[in-house]
């Protein structure tokens, strides 16, 4: 299990791919009721979004700008405003240097975006005090 956060860190009631099915359905008909969106349903999104790490959360960029939490082990996030799914999101492939470089962080400050090297991680930690070199 990924030490960053997905929505089973991120949703208390979030324990299984169905479990955050299911509350992205509740979170849509809300939002139906709620915020007069009749024709708001889930739909599947055309775009493969590239993963990011903001405030320790694992997140895709919607294209309705919200932030959307993505699970590492079920490959998938879900937008809770738009209802965008968000299937197969591009990972980097050392994903698990990025998350050792990040997870020694205190968690506002486990931050990543695509093309940030490692380098740069582990350098920044030196930087800011994280990993004392004395
Ligand atoms: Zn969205």
């Amino acid at each position: 299990m990924s030490r960053l956060y997905g929505p089973q860190n991120v949703f208390q009631q979030v324990r299984s791919p169905q479990d955050y099915e299911q509350l992205h359905l509740r979170a849509l008909d809300n939002a139906r009721r709620r915020l007069l969106k009749p024709d708001l349903r889930h739909y599947v999104s055309p775009v493969r979004q590239a993963v990011y790490i903001n405030h320790g959360r694992i997140v895709v960029l919607c294209q309705c700008q919200a932030a959307v939490s993505v699970s590492r082990e079920w490959n998938i996030g879900r937008c809770l405003e738009c209802g965008a799914i968000h299937n197969d999101p591009i990972w980097p492939d050392n994903f698990d240097e990025v998350e050792s470089a990040l997870i020694v962080r205190p968690y506002p400050f486990r931050n990543w975006r695509p093309g940030e090297t490692v380098e740069q991680l582990l350098l920044d930690n030196v930087t800011f005090g994280v990993i004392d070199v004395r």
